[in-house]
């Protein structure tokens, strides 16, 4: 089985946000252990998402320091107040996108559920962000979280863009405005542990062909591992419980899904 980690923050082991640097270190696993480990269940690429300049510049350093990692290059809409009057964030923005195996821009969007930025600031980074994706030709990693409504009218005026939802739960309907848009769908360990019909009805409803997996470690453990540090490797997880979810063999789903995310960040 072959698979891809869409979104994870393992270039946080040495730096990056307090909380995430304390999670690794709770783990206490090397870099270097960290992906042996992935590889050995199968995990052949990792994508490491910044989420904001400093982590971002992590993420690169990070990637470009380690076989089979890549970087994604963005401010999360929690940290949009800090960016919001700094006139020179898209030219940093832009250059950090032009270093080796920086493969998206992300994650951004909009979270009303956590308001830690406005939504007149999250908006203002949130097209920023498509700007730079737009100049350096690559996908996005998409945050949304109750915000679609104000989400498609922004994303809906820039044409050309490519990108996926990372850690959709949504709804049915949301899924299918994504889907029309060419959007692809990023399903990590929330899936595990989601109870309500409606939540599975939408993990049994993605078409493979926009299928991608994550983990968003060191956050997001699946069941059965709840209550540990989530890492790469349990994107394995993910796979072998949306296989039995769907009922499609989990050698299918692994390749449909890593197809997708080559596809995709041209990796
Ligand atoms: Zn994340």
């Amino acid at each position: 089985m072959k698979l891809v980690d869409t979104h994870c923050h393992i270039h946080d082991t040495g730096g990056g946000e307090n909380h995430t640097r304390q999670l690794w270190e709770k783990l206490g696993l090397n870099d270097d252990q960290l992906i042996a480990r992935a590889k050995q269940a199968g995990v052949e690429q990792m994508i490491c998402v910044g989420t904001d300049l400093e982590d971002s510049r992590l993420a690169v350093k990070f990637a470009a320091a380690h076989d089979r990692c890549y970087a994604s290059i963005g401010i999360h809409p929690h940290e949009a107040k800090r960016y919001v009057k700094d006139g020179t964030t898209f030219k940093q923005l832009l250059q950090l996108g032009r270093s080796a195996k920086v493969v998206a821009v992300g994650e951004c969007g909009l979270d009303y559920f956590y308001s830690h930025s406005s939504p007149e600031d999250q908006a203002t980074l949130l097209k920023l962000q498509l700007e730079v994706a737009t100049a350096l030709n690559l996908p996005l990693i998409f945050h949304v979280r109750q915000a679609f409504t104000d989400f498609w009218p922004i994303f809906d005026t820039y044409p050309n863009i490519s990108g996926v939802l990372h850690s959709f739960t949504d709804s049915i309907a949301t899924l299918e405005q994504a889907l029309s848009r060419g959007l692809f769908i990023g399903v990590n360990g929330i899936a595990t542990f989601a109870k309500s019909p409606d939540q599975l009805a939408i993990y049994k409803r993605i078409p493979l062909s926009r299928l991608l997996l994550e983990t968003d470690s060191p956050y997001l453990t699946p069941a059965p591992y709840r209550g540990t540090v989530n890492e790469p490797k349990h994107v394995a997880r993910v796979a072998e419980y949306l296989s039995a979810l769907r009922g499609e063999p989990v050698t299918r789903l692994a390749t449909a899904s890593t197809k997708n995310a080559r596809l995709l960040f041209a990796i």
